[in-house]
């Protein structure tokens, strides 16, 4: 073992060579030289970190070119540092040491190349956090339903975003998203002059979807009370009249205990005051004013809560017209929307069809009222 530690420390490499080495002996001296599977490795190497493709575009060109490994091979390979000449072992306990092999690629392509790994593994590095790129995993692409990413091109400064896929090929400017982005956030704006109303509108159309919930509540209420006048009854004739024995007794008891329970577990833990829900809405139509300048000022993790509140199952993107469409909207996010068209409403700044919320919430669904803001 002390032999292959002091190699290593020499930056010689102890025991068998990665794929895309030979391993040669000249004069006594170790050789570690890239053969021609390396040549080719260095080509995906090169495709993955210019071209930013994908593992299982950069394997289907290695298959074309008679060279064929598993995907979980090629991950491993661009994982190893010993390809841009650097010796990771552990015996060397964390500590790194410059090899003296032949480099199959430089440093800074093998760490290009890492930082998309990790991004497209977990999703969760330094780079995942970035502010200027508040929409990659958030968007999905309209044309696939597979998320997008997104991306810098360093040279320019510019970022975009683009549909995972292989040959989708949706890829677009990121400033343009984030425009349109914003664009759909403000659809939900209202002059502060209108809030009041839209407050009481919606008050009454919660209320109105609640006066299903207060029926059935009712209606669960006044089962209970049967069921103990039922049982009140039940030990009279079992305590005072002596009507029924004890395992009569206790064998309808026992029935209508459980059939208790049940309509118990059905009652709402509590109930929203009136004035309690007319102060939320208020609150909930001045945010939702101002939604989209909370967007664009936010933080990343701000951003982050603020896409998924309103839109919880994230939003589409198509290609074609150039804009967001999505399954579900926040509740209150949805009437706002819909009640300023059916109202008459209208806000200012609804220049496009693009961003007229009304027509692209029609047919969303509404979900039930949840009180998440
Ligand atoms: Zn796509």
């Amino acid at each position: 073992m002390a032999g292959m530690l002091e190699k290593l420390k020499r930056g010689e490499w102890p025991t068998r060579v990665p794929i895309g080495y030979d391993q040669l002996t000249n004069k006594g001296q170790q050789q570690i030289v890239v053969n021609e599977k390396g040549k080719l490795l260095r080509k995906a190497f090169q495709w993955k970190a210019e071209q930013r493709l994908s593992n299982v575009e950069i394997l289907e060109k290695l298959e074309s070119m008679g060279f064929t490994l598993s995907k979980q091979r090629l991950t491993e390979i661009f994982r190893n540092p010993f390809y841009c000449g650097i010796l990771s072992h552990n015996l060397l306990e964390g500590e790194v040491v410059e090899g003296k092999h032949e480099k199959l690629i430089s440093q800074k392509v093998f760490f290009q190349i890492n930082q998309i790994q990790a991004e497209n593994n977990s999703g969760y590095t330094t780079k995942k956090y970035d502010n200027r790129l508040p929409l990659r995993n958030f968007i999905r692409c309209a044309s696939c339903g597979t998320h997008m990413t997104g991306y810098e091109v360093k040279k320019k400064g510019i970022f975009y975003y683009k549909c995972n896929k292989i040959g989708c090929k949706v890829n677009r400017g990121a400033r343009q998203m984030h425009a349109r982005y914003e664009e759909v956030l403000n659809g939900f704006q209202l002059e502060s002059d209108l809030h009041e109303p839209m407050t009481q509108r919606l008050l009454d159309v919660f209320q109105e979807m609640n006066q299903q919930k207060e029926d059935e509540l009712k209606h669960t209420k006044a089962h209970l009370k049967t069921i103990d006048q039922q049982l009140e009854k039940l030990e009279e004739r079992f305590v005072l009249l002596e009507e029924i024995n004890k395992d009569q007794y206790e064998k309808f008891t026992q029935k209508l205990r459980l059939e208790k329970k049940q309509l118990e577990g059905k009652l709402p833990a509590e109930q929203i005051k009136l004035s309690n829900l007319q102060k939320y809405l208020r609150f909930a139509v001045k945010m939702c004013s101002e939604i989209g300048s909370m967007w664009v000022s936010g933080s990343y993790h701000q951003r982050q809560k603020l896409q998924k509140l309103v839109f919880p199952e994230g939003v589409l993107y198509d290609k074609e017209m150039d804009g967001y469409r999505t399954h579900r909207v926040n509740a209150i996010f949805f009437l706002i929307a819909s009640l300023s068209a059916k109202i008459g409403i209208k806000e200012k700044g609804q220049t496009s069809n693009k961003t007229d919320l009304s027509s692209w919430v029609a047919g969303t669904g509404l979900e039930p009222v949840t009180f998440g803001l």
